[in-house]
């Protein structure tokens, strides 16, 4: 049985204050959520450390949004993968659009740092995802499979087996509007069929693919409920706690 993940990107919100009584709402509602659903927040830099800190006996998985693809040295301002392992951190985020976007993260870049997420111990979430005009122009899956081959394909497979993929149509993320549960089914369908073509039928049966793109309470019940999604990375809907439990609630039975 696929892992079934529901994790919470909180981007650069919340204050360490306001991110600190938001974790404690988490673990307050932990019970409500099914416990074969795997909860994951990343909260920014700032706040990891006291969260960890207040998660750590508790199911709740600890997250980082980002880590450095530099292992350790004069690289000012970054934050590094030990670090981030060494204050309780399980898994990071790893290439998201807003990184590949505002932040002109190439593919070789991405695939340093997915290497060191794997050296350390940790879980990568990789996010794959077209963008409005490449769906439009019915590129969409040209352009997922070249972000995947561009980075996953140079793991072996031991190291692909410990990486959690993320679609997330970049039309979808924080706009409401949602790829359709079809869409969303299609994509990930696609996405593990050259998974599996290139490490095997295993891997490619065992990996956990997660929509990201507006997914709230009221829409993940269908999204979760095709075959080959496996959960949701979710963004504000996870700032509002009610909400990412309520999504956590929502896969089949
Ligand atoms: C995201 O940032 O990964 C995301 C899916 O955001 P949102 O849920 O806000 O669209």
């Amino acid at each position: 049985m696929r892992k079934r993940i529901v994790a919470g990107n909180w981007k650069m919100n919340t204050t360490p204050e306001q991110g600190l009584k938001l974790a404690k709402e988490v673990k307050a509602l932990l019970n409500e959520a099914p416990a074969d659903v795997e909860l994951i927040i990343a909260p920014p830099f700032t706040h990891i450390a006291s969260i960890a800190n207040e998660i750590k006996s508790c199911r709740v998985k600890l997250g980082s949004q980002n880590c450095s693809a530099w292992e350790k040295g004069a690289y000012t301002g970054e934050v590094s993968v030990e670090m981030l392992a060494s204050i309780g951190v399980s898994h990071i985020i790893i290439g998201h659009s807003e990184r590949r976007e505002y932040f002109s993260e190439s593919s070789e870049v991405l695939l340093n740092k997915l290497k060191l997420v794997l050296k350390y111990g940790l879980t990568p979430i990789f996010c794959c995802g077209e963008k409005l005009d490449e769906r439009d122009a019915n590129n969409h899956f040209n352009v997922v499979k070249s972000q995947i081959e561009e980075v996953l394909f140079h793991l072996n497979p031991n190291e692909m087996a410990k990486v959690i993929i993320a679609y997330e149509p970049v039309w979808a993320i924080g706009t409401g509007r949602t790829a359709s549960p079809e869409q969303a089914e299609e994509m990930h369908g696609y996405i593990r069929s050259i998974v599996e073509k290139h490490f095997g039928k295993e891997i490619g049966q065992e990996i956990s693919i997660l929509y990201g793109g507006s997914c709230k309470p009221d829409n993940a019940k269908e999204i979760f409920a095709k075959p080959n999604v496996d959960g949701g990375l979710i963004g504000g809907a996870s700032l509002v706690v009610i909400d990412f439990i309520a999504i956590a609630k929502s896969f089949p039975k």
